[in-house]
């Protein structure tokens, strides 16, 4: 096997040994098939191409100190792919098909899964599009389910550190009513400007409000947003946010720890109260909010002075770690144990 600098590792792609996939066709899917293709057979007239029926997952396994690799939470990616699916009107994965899709993926790919002191983790990116040939638009009558995966870097290679992200007034990356609940590519796409525009002028992320009144925080592009105040979390409630496995973790773990929680509105103005505020997602768990640029406003608030992240947040971002490199006590049964016993 070549050697793999784990310390190296950013959030890119490397080639793994096998993805696993599953086909929809006469209303039935199929047996999962073990690949160790890269590459995928498509029509040219396929509904994913076209009219985007696209809907993805990310969520991780990681080797703990006892060598053993654990899967977070992956139920909930499950479930969350099939709402994502009735919201482009694709056909719905089995949720224990899913499990076990990536339950296999992770088995066939254990070299893969960085070692517990490197901080690094395996991504699981399960994938669903549309394969039929059609120019009119209407749903797919088929389906292609892909689960693949590939090692990816801690998020804070220099520590766990605050960054500042912008309000651009501009830009929407969801509709009021739109899709913004579900994981779908087209909510990406629909983001690169906003997100390519807030890079250059230096900023790590936009933080979007909702897209009617622009009065209230929606969620930071690919993470959902949190405020922390008077022992408090506080995470928006609105109808164009993904809900967030890792805010749904951390808001169980805040109110573990003696905070209370909060999900509601966050009117833009309520920010200037917070003492700390944070992104949240499978990628970073929580990336702190150094400050929010509201720029059209002329307006900054700032969470961090010094350059560290506050206590909360901190406190809660080494919990969940704990708990998913099997260091803490998983309580809340969030973890999947793979049994090591090599398939034939
Ligand atoms: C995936 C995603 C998140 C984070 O969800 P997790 O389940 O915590 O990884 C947040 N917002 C959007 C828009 C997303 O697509």
């Amino acid at each position: 096997m070549e050697n793999i600098n784990w310390s190296d590792l950013t959030f890119g792609y490397m080639k793994t040994d096998y993805n696993v996939r599953s086909y929809y066709k006469n209303g039935q899917w199929s047996e999962l098939e073990i690949s160790d293709s890269e590459n995928i057979n498509l029509h040219i007239a396929a509904t994913c191409l076209h009219y985007g029926q696209e809907a993805f997952e990310g969520l991780k396994a990681f080797k703990g100190k006892d060598g053993k690799v654990r899967i977070f939470r992956m139920h909930e990616n499950a479930l969350r792919m099939q709402a994502s699916s009735r919201g482009i009107l694709m056909a719905e994965f089995p949720v224990e098909l899913f499990e076990k899709a990536v339950v296999e993926v992770v088995k066939r790919n254990l070299r893969f899964v960085p070692p517990y002191e490197s901080g690094a983790s395996l991504y699981i990116r399960p994938l669903l599009i549309g394969t039929s040939s059609q120019v009119g638009v209407s749903p797919s009558k088929e389906y292609l389910f892909i689960v693949f995966v590939t090692p990816v870097g801690p998020y804070f290679k220099t520590g766990f550190k605050p960054t500042p992200y912008a309000i651009l007034r501009d830009y929407d990356r969801a509709a009021p009513q739109g899709t913004g609940t579900v994981k779908v590519g087209g909510n990406y796409a629909a983001s690169l400007v906003a997100g390519e525009i807030a890079h250059q002028k230096g900023y790590s992320a936009v933080l979007y409000l909702d897209s009617k009144e622009k009065k209230y925080i929606d969620e930071c592009g690919p993470a959902n947003f949190f405020g922390i105040k008077n022992n408090t979390y506080i995470t928006p409630e609105s109808n164009s946010i993904l809900p967030s496995i890792t805010n749904k973790s951390l808001m169980t773990l805040a109110s573990e720890i003696g905070m209370k929680v909060e999900r509601r509105p966050i009117p833009v103005e309520e920010l200037s109260t917070f003492e700390e505020a944070g992104a949240c997602g499978t990628a970073a768990v929580i990336s702190p909010v150094e400050r929010i640029d509201d720029l059209d406003k002329n307006k900054s608030y700032i969470f961090s002075k010094d350059g560290s992240p506050g206590v909360l947040s901190e406190k809660l971002y080494n919990k969940l770690r704990a708990i998913q490199y099997g260091d803490e006590e998983d309580k809340h049964g969030w973890v999947t144990l793979i049994d090591f016993k090599v398939p034939a």
